[in-house]
């Protein structure tokens, strides 16, 4: 297999869509190779079943324009980081080759996504280490960024991804969740305020695009600081 350029995971199989789905799709419309992890199938779920939710997955990733969409099969609303996880996950980092992996938020009200994120960054750097898993090649990716989607409580985004071009791809994609989604007014980390789950997400990602002054956008967090080459072309204005 070919390195992905971007390689995203998450808990469930709609968190990637609810999270950076504009983000993955813009960077395959920039040329960028993308993949999914979703480390359970979403047996858990209320609705639907997890081969329901596998067919609507695969329907999802073409849309966000991912070359490759895998599930690790970790027990849904049961994930835990232990040596034994990280070691599974690091594999399949490794056969993705990744240089940024971008993972749940660090602040979740679902266990699943608090735990999904510490597992996704000790992976990462376990991948890294020659003695897990010896018979497969070390990988470690380079960076690692955090959804911030729907959390105010994670402070600033370190930066916002302009998706307007991407906006109705990603809700096209959150879409393919028909057999759970639809009529619902909450989702993952997407807090209930009364108006239909398509229109909460609508209105975050325009939230979040107003902050870099565009129509729609995505927020990420990461912990090291962002580094500046030239001043004189940042962008967002002030005034
Ligand atoms: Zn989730």
């Amino acid at each position: 297999m070919q390195p992905v350029d971007i390689l995203a995971i998450a808990a469930h199989r709609d968190d990637v869509e609810l999270t950076c789905g504009g983000t993955m799709r813009r960077a395959a419309d920039q040329g960028r190779r993308t993949a999914i992890i979703d480390l359970t199938q979403g047996e858990m779920g209320t609705r639907g079943s997890a081969a329901l939710r596998g067919a609507e997955a695969s329907q999802a990733a073409v849309i966000l324009g991912a070359e490759a969409r895998e599930t690790l099969g970790l027990p849904d609303a049961g994930i835990v980081n232990t040596p034994e996880t990280r070691e599974l996950l690091a594999r399949a980092i490794r056969r993705f080759r990744p240089r940024v992996v971008i993972a749940p938020a660090q602040q979740s009200r679902h266990p699943d996504h608090r735990v999904a994120s510490e597992l996704v960054r000790d992976a990462c750097f376990v991948a890294g280490l020659g003695k897990v898993a010896p018979d497969v090649p070390v990988h470690r990716p380079v960076k690692v960024l955090y959804c911030l989607a729907y959390r105010e409580d994670g402070g600033k985004p370190t930066f916002v991804v302009d998706i307007s071009d991407q906006f109705e791809r990603k809700l096209e994609a959150i879409r393919c969740y028909a057999s759970q989604f639809d009529g619902l007014t909450q989702a993952g980390e997407v807090y209930p305020n009364g108006e239909p789950l398509y229109d909460i997400v609508r209105h975050q990602a325009a939230h979040y695009g107003s902050l870099i002054r565009s129509r729609y956008g995505e927020p990420f967090f990461t912990t090291e600081t962002m580094r500046v080459d030239d001043v004189a072309a940042l962008e967002v204005s002030t005034f």
